[in-house]
Order: structure tokens, then C-alpha cells, then sequence
């Protein structure tokens, strides 16, 4: 294996790959192939197997797995002394990180150990053919300005993206991969904080804004929070989460995690239906690559309509008891 290698920071949630993780393999696939480059997995864990086949499959050409207890849960120490030996050992060209809480941590950390930059929350990324310098780009002031960054001098490139960038995309059922296994110990005192406790808010016992295959997202134009309920209402007889524009947040409708938008969380679904929402750049910014977009507004000029797949004109209000109730006859809730 030569430098020459964009690597994906591989995670998981209670047994399963991260979305972000898969989504990342597909986006890095895509900037390996401009320059015949190798797309690598890398996967720090334990028990970690089982998930090899799905790392192939979701396009990955190699993979480097890290076992041992002292990684079962992430901490900042471990991990990050495991990925600087792989990183001094394999020399790869780029790192990507999914903007988690982990993904953050550990680019921003690598990162200053290796005396390179990390560029974190990205929206999105390119690759310069000639050189292989990664441009990546960030939302700043609030969302307002998109910044494009790159380290031209330094190399590895370390970057976290958020999700939302790529589609996950299955390439095959029974895709080959070779594996490297190695064995990197962290001594237990060199881990100075550990994660003893993981608590869940009420949005992540629920379906994640980042995942579902249904968003109903819900803006100003809904009125009052009584009226928003019928948002959550909605949402959850699709299976769906539920969105928000800024405007919502601001009034304190619901709180700040459902935000859609430049700001906020970008989304991918199926299907997005869009409630009272006037289509504001900053919000259209984080939901646009929905499958399926159904505005239901009643201004026939707003701007939702522009990326809308079906367009309803008229009071929200109005239309979505109508929908719910409608639903409601034919539906038969996921066990
Ligand atoms: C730096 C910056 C970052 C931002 N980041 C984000 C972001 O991440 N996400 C985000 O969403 N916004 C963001 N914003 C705010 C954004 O510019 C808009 O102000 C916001 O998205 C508007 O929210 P809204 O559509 O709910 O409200 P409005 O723009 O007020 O629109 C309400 C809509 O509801 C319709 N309506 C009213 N009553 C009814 C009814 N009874 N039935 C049907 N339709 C009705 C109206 O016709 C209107 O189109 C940001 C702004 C800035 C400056």
C-alpha cells in the first residue's frame, strides 16, 4: 500500500456502521477514482468482523481493522494513538471523518499531532486532479459565506463532512476487499478520559433527522407550536423525523437539533414534505437532495415551489389534518 490512499474513518452505533461512515465511502470512491487512488477503510474497535463484508460492499477497496478492549468504546487517547502509528506506518494522502462528535475530535486532534490542518463540518469536498489537494468546503458566519480551504503543503488531509454530502451506495453483494489486521496497543494509563456513560435525548431514542427516509419539516408558516404538533404528528405516522426551519428554532417551537438547513443539519431522504416553509436559501441549502420534495404552502410564489417535485397551494392548516386523518385510515404502524 502506498500514500496514494484517501482513508475513511469507519464508525458504528450499537452494532451497525454509521450512515456517515458509508456515505463517506461512496464520496471518497468518487475523489480516489480522478486520481486512481485506493479507497481505505479504516476501522478501530472491538469485535469489529462482522461488519467487514459491509465496508465491501458499500465500495471500499481496503481495509485496516484495529481490535483490543481498550478501544470497545472511543476515547480521544486511544484512538488517536492508534490512527497516528497506522498514519506513520501507510502515509495516506486524505482522511475522512464524519462530522460526529468522534469524527470531530479526532481530526482536530490528528491533526495538530501530525503538524497538519484539519478542515471540520464540512458541506462539501473536491479533489484538484494534477496535485490531489482536497478543497473543502465550510459554511461560516452562521451559514451566510462558504468558505473553501485546502492544505496544499501538508500532507495527510484531514477533513470531517457532514452528513447529507453523498448517497451510501451499495456497489455489490460479495465485493472482495483486502484486510490488514493490526495489532496496536494503547496502554491503559495512556487513556486519560473515558466515556462512562452514553445518554440519549429524546430525538436520538427516535428516528435521527440524518437517516430517516422521511423528513416532515415544519416552518413559520404553521402559526403556533399547538399547530406544529400536527409536524410531529405527521412524521410519525410515516416513520419519519421531524424538521424545522430557523425561524421555528428561533420562536422556540422545538428545540435547535431538528434544524434543517446551512446552520442546521442536512438531510437526504425519500421523501421531504415541507409545511409553512418559505424556501430560504440558507434552509433549501440542507434538504435539496431529498428524493422527493412536497411543499404544501399557501403564498403559490414562495421559493419552496422552485425545487418542489409536487407543489399544494394553500393553508397548511387546513391541508394537514386532512392528510393525517387520510393517513391515518390506511395506516399500519411498523411493529
Ligand atoms: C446566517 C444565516 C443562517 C441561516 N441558517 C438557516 C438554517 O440552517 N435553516 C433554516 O431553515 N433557516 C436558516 N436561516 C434563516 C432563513 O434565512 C429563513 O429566515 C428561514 O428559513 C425562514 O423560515 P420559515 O420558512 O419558517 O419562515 P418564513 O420565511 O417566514 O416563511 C413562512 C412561510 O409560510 C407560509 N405560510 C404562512 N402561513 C401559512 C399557512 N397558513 N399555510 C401555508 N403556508 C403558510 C408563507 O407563505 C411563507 O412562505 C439562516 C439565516 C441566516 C442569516
Amino acid at each position: 500500500m502506498n500514500n496514494e490512499n484517501i482513508w475513511v474513518f469507519i464508525e458504528k452505533n450499537k452494532n451497525q456502521i454509521k450512515n456517515i461512515s458509508l456515505e463517506l465511502l461512496n464520496k471518497g470512491r468518487e475523489l480516489a477514482r480522478i486520481r486512481s487512488e485506493k479507497i481505505v477503510a479504516v476501522f478501530i474497535g472491538n469485535d469489529l468482523k462482522s461488519s467487514v463484508q459491509t465496508i465491501a460492499n458499500f465500495g471500499a477497496d481496503g481495509l485496516i481493522l484495529v481490535e483490543g478492549e481498550e478501544y470497545a468504546a472511543y476515547s480521544n487517547d486511544g484512538f488517536t494513538n492508534a490512527l497516528y502509528l497506522l498514519i506513520e506506518k501507510y502515509k495516506p494522502s486524505t482522511i475522512l471523518f464524519g462530522a460526529t462528535n468522534a469524527g470531530n475530535d479526532l481530526a482536530a486532534g490528528l491533526a495538530a499531532r501530525l503538524h497538519t490542518s484539519a478542515a471540520i463540518n464540512c458541506t462539501d469536498l473536491a479533489i484538484d486532479s494534477p496535485s490531489g489537494t482536497i478543497e473543502w468546503q465550510r459554511a461560516i458566519h452562521g451559514g451566510s459565506l462558504i468558505q473553501t480551504v485546502s492544505s496544499p503543503e501538508t500532507r495527510p488531509q484531514i477533513g470531517s463532512v457532514r452528513s447529507g454530502i453523498s448517497k451510501k451506495e451499495k456497489i455489490g453483494d460479495n465485493q472482495r476487499i483486502y484486510v490488514i489486521e493490526e495489532k496496536i496497543k494503547t496502554p491503559s494509563d495512556k487513556i486519560r478520559t473515558r466515556i462512562k456513560e452514553v445518554l440519549s435525548s429524546a430525538q436520538e431514542s427516535g428516528i435521527k433527522l440524518e437517516d430517516a427516509k422521511v423528513v416532515v419539516s415544519g416552518g413559520l408558516g404553521m402559526g403556533s407550536p399547538e399547530n406544529f404538533q400536527r409536524i410531529a404528528e405527521l412524521a410519525d405516522l410515516l416513520d419519519g423525523a421531524v424538521g424545522a426551519t430557523r425561524a421555528v428554532i428561533d420562536a422556540g417551537w422545538i428545540p435547535s437539533q431538528h434544524q434543517v438547513g446551512q446552520s442546521g443539519k442536512t438531510v437526504n431522504p425519500d421523501l421531504y414534505i415541507a409545511c409553512g416553509i418559505s424556501g430560504a436559501i440558507q434552509h433549501v441549502s440542507g434538504m435539496k437532495t431529498s428524493k422527493v420534495i412536497i411543499a404544501i404552502n399557501k403564498d403559490p410564489e414562495a421559493p419552496i415551489f422552485d425545487i418542489a417535485d409536487y407543489a399544494v397551494i394553500g393553508d397548511v392548516n387546513k391541508i394537514l389534518p386532512v392528510l393525517i386523518e387520510e393517513i391515518k385510515k390506511t395506516h399500519i404502524p411498523v411493529e
